[in-house]
């Protein structure tokens, strides 16, 4: 998980999004007063559904994967409450897994990672992820925030898996991260290698593309990272932090 800013009218936006989002924001106000005159409100929109894919690079906000498959509009804070269903800061990209996961056992308040006021997960969370004996990834936290645990709680479901179909995707997921790690290390021993040489820059501009904000698993990659030397050669670079 990593913070993602929320596509707003306000932010500086290129001609084709910017239309795009004021078109997706008429249709979710038409769908909320079709709703308020007692008619049956959409908020599952193809125009929304394509923003949110926009606004957060493809990629589920929980476990930051890539699958086009099961993209779903998650609504951070339950629709029932009112003036959230149709409300675009409360509608988040996820993916079926999470959803599913996120749902089976309520979860009380996570981090939001569209509010930057939410403690930043980038900092707050530690990703393990352990090749062997059995690949897996285990999510810890020193802090003491509520949200921030509850989160630790919700991702450690997400890539354990619960019934017997999470957690098949579960090792799914954890095949996908291994090979983003494998990526990554081969790109970084790469870069090492060219140090000195004209090839240096290329080797670290992919390190740097590997390692950017709309790949996937960016969170568990950075902490991956952490704890070593190598991270301060391209903390300065990183489009997250
Ligand atoms: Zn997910």
């Amino acid at each position: 998980m990593i913070r993602i800013k929320k596509i707003q009218l306000g932010n500086s936006l290129n001609a084709l999004t910017r239309v795009k989002l004021l078109i997706m924001l008429d249709k979710l106000k038409d769908e909320e007063e079709k709703e308020a005159n007692g008619s049956t409100g959409k908020y599952l929109l193809p125009e929304v559904l394509e923003m949110l894919i926009i606004n957060f690079h493809k990629k589920c906000y929980i476990c930051e994967n890539i699958d086009s498959t099961s993209y779903e509009i998650e609504h951070f804070h339950s629709k029932l409450i009112v003036g959230m269903k149709y409300n675009w800061n409360n509608l988040l990209l996820s993916c079926a897994h999470c959803n599913s996961t996120k749902k089976r056992k309520p979860i009380i308040s996570i981090i939001n990672c569209t509010d930057f006021t939410d403690p930043d997960p980038i900092t707050e969370l530690k990703f393990d992820y352990m090749p062997i004996p059995r690949k897996k990834v285990e999510v810890t936290t020193l802090s003491s925030n509520p949200k921030t645990l509850e989160t630790v709680l919700l991702l450690n479901r997400v890539f354990t898996g619960g019934t017997s179909t999470q957690k098949e995707e579960a090792r799914a997921l954890a095949d996908l991260i291994r090979s983003e790690i494998r990526k990554l290390l081969n790109a970084l021993e790469e870069y090492y290698e060219a140090i000195g040489t004209t090839e240096e820059a290329h080797f670290r501009s992919r390190v740097l593309v590997i390692m950017s904000s709309n790949r996937p698993f960016t969170g568990i990659k950075y902490s991956y990272l952490k704890g070593q030397d190598i991270l301060s050669d391209f903390e300065a670079d990183l489009d997250f932090l």
